[in-house]
């Protein structure tokens, strides 16, 4: 099956998360013709909206094989602003315009059409199982996604030996980048809290103003590390500082920062959150402060370089002539999750359009892209 047809079906599918919109449909029908056992399953909970999800695998053996993604999308914006209409699957010049073209209705389109090609090579069975696990939550609140998913399949008894994530992974061409691993993400506010007072008498107040600005450039100066083997170092960002004082001789009675940490496998969340504390206990002296935590689901983690890893890689340095860097670097992504089962590797598409106006990808990289995840599977079920 041609991966561009396939990508162009999705892509008019307007699944702006959390809807489905016909994209798990269409995969499910293909699944199903190439003797796929499908399931969707959708998942609820109070406060957050139903999202459907699909699990699909064909073979019963091991090692299982799975190709994770999700069919959701950010919401296109302003739709003027784009040159084709960003459900339209217009093809111009050898490049697919859409919504999700590159992230990543086009890798799961690559990875169908790879898998049906395999499996037509082998008499319509692999050596093992090839899974697919697709989620519709992954740009939204990512709750009623992969994480549960992967716990519904297990609590039915699936295992997964490797995963292979097709977020776009690449900067710039089709063989830059493997990714391995993702920083963790932590959000924390900074609280600061002094005494209400009038301007002219300052002797009767206590600026928190000024107990901020001693503790926000305390931990803006020391580097939480120096990175480590496959990592940057950690980085503490703060994002807002926040008096909300409207009145010009009152000084206010608190002061407020917001900050993110993304942080590498030198640290666990708790003893990171246990250092950013000491260091501000140590610079604070009399300034009364908190630190309040938000919790966060996002922990580092990283698929140590080994036979998957350099499957992975040989692959792509076959079909492209070039061998990818193995990275950490960028946001988070499901493969948070999903290493908790497996490990887990992500390669795509090149990430240069996603969520902007215009997000398109070559024709020529949805089939170099097939190509690669062909070479893949070839080599997997050796
Ligand atoms: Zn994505």
């Amino acid at each position: 099956m041609d991966p561009v047809t396939l990508a162009r079906g999705l892509v008019c599918c307007p699944s702006v998360t959390p809807r489905e919109a016909g994209a798990l449909a269409l995969i499910e029908g293909v699944l199903k013709r190439a003797g796929f056992q499908v399931h969707r399953v959708t998942f609820a909970e109070p406060g957050t909206v139903p999202v459907e999800n699909l699990y699909a695998r064909i073979g019963t053996g091991r090692p299982n094989l799975v190709f994770a993604g999700h069919t959701d999308v950010v919401a296109p914006g302003d739709e003027a602003r784009w040159t084709h209409g960003p459900f339209d699957g217009d093809i111009e010049g050898g490049v697919l315009f859409g919504r999700g073209a590159v992230d990543m209705k086009g890798a799961i389109a690559c990875a169908l059409a790879a898998t049906f090609d395999y499996l037509a090579a082998h008499h319509g069975k692999p050596k093992g199982s090839i899974s697919f696990l697709i989620t519709g939550d992954e740009e939204g609140v990512a709750v009623n996604g992969t994480v549960k998913l992967l716990k519904w399949a297990a609590d039915r008894g699936e295992k997964f030996d490797h995963c292979l994530l097709g977020e776009p992974s690449n900067p710039k061409s089709l063989s830059d980048m493997i990714k391995i691993g993702r920083r963790g993400s932590l959000n924390g506010t900074l609280v600061v809290t002094g005494t209400a007072g009038h301007v002219a008498y300052p002797q009767l107040a206590d600026n928190p103003v000024r107990g901020i600005v001693t503790l926000l450039s305390a931990l803006m100066n020391a580097p939480l590390d120096d990175g480590s083997q496959h990592f940057d170092p950690s980085n503490l960002e703060f994002t807002s500082i926040d008096v909300g004082n409207k009145t010009v001789n009152v000084i206010p009675g608190e002061a407020r920062a917001r900050f993110n940490i993304r942080f590498n496998d030198r640290h666990m969340q708790d003893d990171l959150k246990a250092l950013i504390e000491q260091r501000t206990g140590a610079a604070a002296g009399p300034v009364r402060w908190r630190i309040e935590w938000e919790p966060s689901n996002a922990d580092v983690f990283v698929t140590k370089p080994g036979s998957f890893v350099d499957l992975v890689r040989a692959a792509v340095a076959e079909v492209t002539g070039k061998s990818p860097a193995l990275s950490t670097s960028g946001g988070t992504s499901d493969a948070r999750f999903i290493k908790d089962y497996c490990p887990v590797v992500e390669f795509g598409l090149v990430n240069t359009t996603m969520h902007k106006v215009d997000e398109r990808v070559p024709t020529a990289d949805l089939v170099a892209l097939t190509a690669i995840y062909r070479n893949i599977l070839e080599r997997y079920f050796a």
